[in-house]
């Protein structure tokens, strides 16, 4: 049957980002040679023991206490399952000296949702026929930002200024605050710290900066991969929570991606309109993953796994990546990202001969996968040539394998540049 489709019903059929390519990593990973590929594309979290046996736990918890009816056989509130609102408004006020209430909070269906809710309520046309603008103030960001607003016009990101180590072979980007504009033409401010692809954590004091250029505008902060949990933070740094601030948590990478839970802690009145539209869109969040999260977070299980096994596991990996590259890359203008969280590293080839999804294509011949940069620029419309001279590389194989896999990414790096370099 070929219907035909709304103007969103077109948009919304259409995978964005690096959906795509993970349309031509699973065809791959279905093909005959799957078995020798080494993939380092993968956005899931490693399944660790220790986290997976948390959640066995909290389940037989539930399943033996009498909420265990309540909690899969009746619907409940739209703003989500109030034991895991209590436990998270607990441990933010505890943790951080605040004074979180119910109505600061709201639980969505994974937090790639809550973006969707805030792109389509405080982005897009008003009324009155404005473009309010979603403003991603460094990219690259998270690709998923740019499938979130039925107006993808409406996304607008800037190009950061970049701090490079040459001898050392590493580099950051920074915001660049000289082009960086919020205006009252901008519906909300978006950004992932620490950040995915790069691993890149914006400091308090850029934040700050951030938040007090917004004054008024929403600045929800993305912070899948920030403490207390999964605290996948390889450096120093501390929610920031000022008034305008939405801080957006997700458990996915607290090792339960599969329940979809994310959490939206902002203003009352921020939380009221994502939290009708919510109930629009899909009434309320599932509740069975929202019941044990709550067990693991108001007995501190969940922020003590998360600082004990989570975060050395995938910083003990991003070790084995740069003490591989250091010492396998050939002589040529190669930077890695500062690794300050995340379960990915970001590799720029500066001046790179060919393009990202060339020389992705070229690896998969050397049986190797990882994600080509361009799909996570969203919103920005600059040419830029960095945009195609970039890698995620995912930090969820095993360290032998991810060592095996960066040597063969040096020696195509090495043919691709044309030089003689150290052996492999
Ligand atoms: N934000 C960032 C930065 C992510 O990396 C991801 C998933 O990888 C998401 C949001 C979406 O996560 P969720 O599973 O909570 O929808």
């Amino acid at each position: 049957m070929t219907s035909v489709l709304s103007k969103f019903g077109q948009q919304m059929s259409h995978l964005t980002g690096v959906r795509a390519i993970m349309k031509d990593i699973i065809e791959t990973l279905q093909s005959e040679q799957s078995a020798d590929f080494i993939n380092l594309s993968a956005g899931n979290p490693v399944i660790l023991p220790e986290v997976e046996q948390l959640w066995r736990e909290c389940t037989a918890d539930l399943l033996a206490s009498s909420d265990y009816g309540e909690v899969v056989c009746r619907y409940g509130s739209s703003r989500g399952y109030e034991p895991l609102i209590d436990a998270i408004a607990a441990d933010f006020n505890h943790r951080y000296g605040l004074n979180l209430t119910a109505k600061n909070i709201l639980i969505t269906p994974g937090s790639q949702s809550l973006y969707f809710l805030a792109a389509n309520s405080l982005g897009g046309y008003t009324p009155d026929g404005a473009l309010k603008q979603i403003v991603l103030p460094l990219s690259p960001d998270y690709t998923g930002y740019g499938g979130v607003s039925l107006y993808p016009e409406a996304v607008r990101a800037y190009r950061p200024t970049l701090e490079v180590n040459e001898s050392a072979h590493r580099f950051k980007y920074r915001p660049d605050f000289s082009q960086l504009t919020i205006t009252e033409q901008t519906g909300f401010v978006l950004f992932s710290r620490p950040c995915n692809p790069t691993g890149n954590v914006l400091t308090d004091n850029e934040v700050n900066r951030i938040t007090s250029l917004a004054a008024d505008v929403p600045v929800f902060i993305d912070s899948a991969y920030a403490p207390p949990f999964p605290a996948l933070n390889f450096t120093e740094m501390s929610p920031v929570l000022t008034p305008n601030v939405v801080h957006c948590i997700s458990l996915s990478k607290a090792g339960l991606p599969g329940e979809r839970v994310g959490i939206a802690i902002g203003d009352v009145a921020t939380i009221q309109v994502l939290e009708s539209f919510q109930t629009n869109l899909c009434i309320h969040s599932s509740r069975y993953g929202q019941a044990i999260a709550a067990r693991a977070i108001a007995s501190g299980a969940l922020a003590e796994i998360a600082k004990t096994v989570i975060r050395p596991h995938y910083q003990q990996k991003f070790a084995v990546i740069e003490a591989t590259l250091d010492e396998a890359m050939p002589n040529v203008p190669w930077y890695l990202h500062q690794a300050e969280g995340s379960i990915f590293a970001w590799l720029w080839l500066q001046d790179l001969p060919t393009d990202d999804q060339a020389f992705y294509q070229a690896l998969k011949r050397y049986g190797v996968i990882i994600v080509p940069g361009s799909p996570f620029f969203p919103g920005l419309r600059d040419d830029w040539a960095h945009k195609h001279q970039c890698f995620r590389i995912s930090l969820t194989d095993t360290p032998e394998r991810i060592a095996i896999a960066i040597r063969r990414l040096a020696k195509l790096t090495d043919e691709v540049y044309g030089q003689t370099t150290k052996a492999v």
